[in-house]
């Protein structure tokens, strides 16, 4: 007989208190408070929140390269995620190492697709237009179609050396030919984040959308530049994908000002902006967005149900009787951080949110 699991007195986001009971893997109930019959029972006394699991839509799960590489399960339900969908660490030519990687971890996992064969195995992967091959790409695609769930372009200097918008436009085409949507990179000019924009459609995904350069979505002034606005009206998604150098507190707040609201908060987190910051982890990162004046409510819907919604697996973000049993438990503490931004600019936040447990396919392990 397998056993059912309570966990007992949890409190959700908006305001309700339940007892979740687990069995073989999934949800098997939600109880009132204090009625959820099980063989074991972990009694939260209505300290801890519960939520779907946390999906992050941007994190560098393959740890062989460096330095944008981690290990899947340090990254995801140690960190409180039991989702994490790796943001075109690999391209054609290693991501079935992610593939076989992803089946030796306990935490789920997704893929953007490096539209670069290299991946990052080099970090200048839009560098040598020879590197965008459409064949290799849609074999990749076709003989993993469950895993990968869009094509990944960075496009900023660094990368794309002298080809400007060449590889995006290539991009464009790859998303044509799989039906795939992308997740586009931003950062440094050239090529002129306008002429990026242009080429933005529905479903498509900027990350690193509050970052400080000089060619971000905001004009000085703080203004979001018209082309953004026009993308959102088309569908276009923003996600944070905080990392080393894409995430300012003042952008953020210019943001915020102008409602130019995120659609999901993720990490980009990797080995080394794990351990030494400033990212160290999605609770960390969520903590900030606390301090920027979201609600906890918007905060975890950033990483539960948006990014269910745009992976079309709405369940994924919901806890639903009958469903698979990934969840979050956490807390948020009355404990004063530092926290930092990619610029270095430190604020002082006077709550943070802190990883308890996750339950990841049925099974609960505390953090
Ligand atoms: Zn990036
Ligand atoms: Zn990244």
């Amino acid at each position: 007989m397998t056993t059912r699991f309570v966990l007992r007195n949890v409190k959700t986001t908006n305001g309700n208190t339940a007892d979740i009971v687990v069995k073989n893997r999934k949800i098997a109930e939600i109880a009132p408070a204090g009625t959820g019959a099980g063989d074991e029972i972990v009694d939260f006394n209505h300290k801890v929140y519960i939520s779907s699991g946390w999906i992050d839509m941007h994190v560098h799960a393959f740890p062989v390269f460096d330095p944008y590489g981690d290990d899947i399960d340090e990254i995801g339900y140690k960190s409180g995620v039991t989702t994490i969908i790796d943001a075109g660490s690999t391209g054609a030519d290693r991501i079935h190492d992610l593939v076989s990687n992803s089946k030796k971890s306990k935490t789920n996992v997704f893929a953007f697709l490096n539209i670069s064969r290299i991946g990052l195995k080099q970090v200048d992967e839009l560098s040598d237009l020879s590197w965008l091959n459409e064949e290799e790409l849609i074999k990749a695609v076709t003989e993993n179609k469950n895993f990968i769930v869009g094509l990944k372009a960075r496009i900023s200097k660094s990368v794309v050396g002298p080809n400007g918008v060449e590889p995006l436009k290539k991009a464009r085409k790859f998303s044509k030919e799989t039906d795939l949507p992308l997740m586009v990179h931003i950062g440094s000019g050239p090529p002129d984040i306008n002429d990026v924009l242009d080429l933005l459609e529905k479903d498509d995904v900027i990350t690193h959308y509050l970052n400080g350069k000089a060619n971000n979505l905001f004009e000085k002034s703080g203004h979001p530049l018209s082309k953004l606005h026009k993308a959102i009206e088309r569908g276009v998604h923003l996600d944070v994908g905080h990392g080393n150098a894409s995430f300012s507190f003042q952008t953020a707040e210019q943001a915020k000002e102008h409602g130019i609201h995120f659609d999901t908060i993720s990490t980009d987190i990797y080995r080394k902006n794990r351990l030494q910051g400033p990212v160290y982890s999605m609770a960390n990162v969520l903590t900030k967005f606390l301090l920027l004046g979201y609600s906890l409510e918007e905060v975890i819907d950033a990483v539960t149900v948006n990014p269910a919604k745009w992976l079309r697996k709405p369940a994924l973000g919901r806890i639903l009787e009958g469903d698979s049993a990934n969840l979050t438990l956490f807390s948020v503490e009355d404990e004063s951080i530092v926290l930092q931004d990619s610029e270095g600019e430190k604020r002082k936040a006077a709550q943070r949110i802190s990883v308890k447990g996750v339950v990841i396919n049925g099974e609960y392990i505390e953090c």
